[in-house]
């Protein structure tokens, strides 16, 4: 699959990402066109709006549907934006690519719905029309369901495929809007290294301020491109408007990030990296060597007749060393996974040690 083709940013390097701005939802045409003027004047060229919002509740503002397409044929006309909104139905595709539109993305909720999916590449293909389409993670850390999505449109004949990443919903309490996770889309990398990877700020985040340090990660990371929630008068937006920042905003939080030199290694790289093959040894080592312990410890308690999980001790053993892995600067729910991850095979050794 080849790489996605954008305008980039800015004329400067190659490197630069693509960059999709623009507000989470076309409101008014003045709106539109004023928050679009602004982008092009500080430098983007490619514009988002969405028409249609899928919205967790009802009662909130739905978008204003396809009378908005007319709004961004005029923003193409008057600025020379290339101009992409959200589909979800096959409707939307009809709207959209009679209306001219450039690039689609389909959103987090309906990319969790393999329906939903399956009836907009149906669409597509009816239309024969090789657009751009960009896939939001769905909303749950799923990345077959990701990745399904993406070969749904890629046998309806689409080659010009993307991926966004928006984060994930969880109940777990977080300083985001959605979890990052950004396992999810790095291993998405590895199983589809051509595909082009956005990361969405915005929506990860929920807030203005988080917009820059997150866009920032990405591209540490490697993505290719950002698609961010900018309104030319944000504090009154109908939708999202904690998290959408000014073009001029935007503008300077593009400015400021750093894009690293990709696929270039240095000496000093290549021998940290060495270092960590050489521990990832030790652990394995290590972890092998551990669950061989268990399997005695499975075999002792089966010869006492005693049970294999004593909660207790593993709650304390759990919280000891948390605090221990806090103690030498490491997170303590990471070490709190990891801890989980072993015990569960632990025990699941143990138990095996019993049924024999
Ligand atoms: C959006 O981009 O405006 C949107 C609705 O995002 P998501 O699908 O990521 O929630
Ligand atoms: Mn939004």
């Amino acid at each position: 699959m080849e790489k996605l083709r954008f305008p980039f940013f800015s004329d400067a390097a190659d490197r630069r990402p693509a960059v999709i701005a623009g507000p989470c939802s076309a409101e008014t045409e003045e709106q539109t066109l004023d928050t679009a003027r602004q982008l092009v004047a500080a430098g983007f060229r490619i514009f988002r709006a969405g028409l249609w919002k899928p919205r967790t509740k009802p009662g909130g503002f739905e978008g204003v549907g396809a009378a908005g397409i007319a709004w961004l044929q005029r923003v193409k006309r008057e600025t020379g934006m290339y101009v992409a909104t959200e589909v979800a139905t096959r409707e939307h595709v009809a709207a959209a690519l009679e209306g001219g539109i450039d690039l689609l993305w389909i959103g987090a909720r309906t990319s969790a719905n393999p329906f939903a999916v399956q009836e907009i590449a149906d669409a597509l293909q009816v239309f024969g029309a090789d657009i751009p389409v960009l896939v939001k993670n769905p909303v749950s850390p799923d990345l077959e369901l990701w990745i399904g999505a993406i070969e749904r449109l890629r046998n309806a004949g689409l080659s010009r495929l993307g991926a966004i990443h928006r984060g994930f919903t969880s109940a777990e309490k977080s300083v985001y809007r959605n979890l990052p996770m950004w396992s999810v889309p790095i291993e998405l990398h590895r199983r589809m290294p051509q595909l082009p990877l956005f990361c969405d700020p915005s929506h990860i985040g929920g807030r203005r301020d988080a917009v820059a340090p997150l866009a920032q990660q990405a591209m540490d990371l490697g993505f290719d491109g950002l698609i961010v929630e900018a309104h030319a008068y944000p504090d009154a937006a109908w939708s999202d408007k904690e998290q959408q920042v000014t073009p001029l905003e935007l503008a300077e939080i593009c400015r400021r990030l750093v894009v690293r030199e990709g696929a270039e290694t240095t000496e000093s790289l290549d021998s940290l990296r060495g270092e960590i093959d050489k521990l990832d040894d030790c652990l394995l080592d290590l972890l092998a060597r551990r669950m061989h312990v268990a399997r005695d410890i499975g075999r002792y308690k089966k010869e006492h007749a005693m049970p294999v999980l004593q909660a207790a001790r593993y709650e304390a053993l759990l919280a000891r060393r948390v605090a221990q892995a806090e103690e030498l600067g490491m997170d303590g729910g990471f070490m709190r996974r990891v801890l989980q991850a072993v015990h569960e095979e632990s025990v699941r050794q143990q138990m095996e040690k019993l049924d024999e």
